[in-house]
């Protein structure tokens, strides 16, 4: 089997690593400095210092100890700080204990819990900001954005001497403006795109497509809460993003059939703004005079299998 990790370029940002719907995910954006999800240790990731997790499910944190065991290995400079959903800090660092007595050696998280609204500061140009997302545990997605000063619009037309007197007089010339950057949203209902609607205006959006078709119908994806292309066909032509980047694919697709469900069905709304995450075919990518299968642009990296949406197996409210 054709093992990958797979980077897409979407703008100015890659978008690195694997992601299958219930066994693993863990993407970083290395233009933000930020690593999304810890289901999979990934040696290049391990010196990153800024996790976001979006919540407690295996196939997102599973993989944490080893990210952290990795980390010591590399002598990375002190414990990563991790962004994650406030109800879980306690168990995850309690289950953190027992796994650094085995290791003999101490995984430390630097913890900063983060509830829906709340801010961070991660470098002078960059701030994430966390939103709702809709699954049956604890969860969030994450919104990168920077803020820049904006000449007040009413000032725009005047000439720059004039501008330059009223400065000199002290005026308040300027308003800040946020930049969305790149949002992250996975494991939730689509509705998160209305209860957070500043995600669909980001530059890039990393989102969630566990199924693609009716082998899962979209009453049982939103029984487990979960992004179903049918449901995201209908509203993918009020997405503003620049760049869509879908990723969390359940494993009931072959890497193949994601990329000619995508190119068939979706790929007619958004055009070029549409990235997938899924392996890229070594054949298809090999064929790359076929137009609609080079735009999707996904490069293969290296390493890694299958994978199942274990969600859907229970019943919850997300
Ligand atoms: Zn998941
Ligand atoms: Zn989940």
């Amino acid at each position: 089997m054709s093992r990958w990790l797979v980077e897409v370029q979407a703008g100015p940002y890659r978008v690195r690593g694997i992601s299958l719907g219930g066994v693993y995910t863990c993407l970083q954006i290395p233009e933000l400095g930020v690593v999304l999800d810890a289901g999979i240790p990934i040696r290049a990731f391990a010196a990153t210092d800024h996790l976001f997790l979006s919540h407690g499910h295996g196939d997102h944190v599973g993989a944490l100890p080893a990210l952290l065991g990795i980390r010591g290995l590399l002598h990375a400079k002190g414990p990563p700080k991790v962004y994650l959903p406030e109800p879980i800090v306690d168990t995850l660092q309690a289950a953190l204990r027992p796994l650094s007595e085995l290791q003999r050696y101490d995984l430390a998280i630097d913890a900063v819990p983060m509830r829906a609204g709340d801010e961070v500061r991660l470098r002078s140009d960059l701030h994430a900001r966390a939103f709702r997302t809709h699954h049956p545990v604890p969860s969030l997605g994450y919104l990168f954005f920077d803020r820049v000063q904006k000449l007040r619009d009413e000032l725009r037309s005047l000439p720059g001497p004039e501008i330059a007197a009223r400065k000199r007089a002290g005026e308040d010339l300027f308003h800040v403006e946020e930049r969305l950057l790149l949002a992250y949203a996975t494991d939730t209902l689509l509705r998160v795109i209305e209860t957070a609607p500043e995600i669909t205006r980001a530059k890039v959006l990393v989102l969630e497509c566990t199924f693609l078709d009716d082998r899962k119908t979209l009453e049982a994806s939103r029984a487990g809460c979960h992004v179903h292309l049918d449901e995201l066909m209908e509203v993918a032509h009020t997405l503003q993003n620049e760049h869509v980047v879908l990723m969390h694919f359940s494993q009931i697709y072959t890497p193949r059939e994601v990329h000619a469900i995508l190119e068939e069905r979706l790929r007619p709304i958004l055009g070029e703004r549409l990235r997938a995450t899924s392996t890229p075919p070594r054949a298809i990518l090999s064929r790359s005079k076929m137009p609609h299968i080079s735009s999707v642009r996904g490069r293969a990296i290296r390493s890694t299998g299958p994978h199942e949406s274990h969600h859907v197996r229970f019943s919850a409210t997300c």
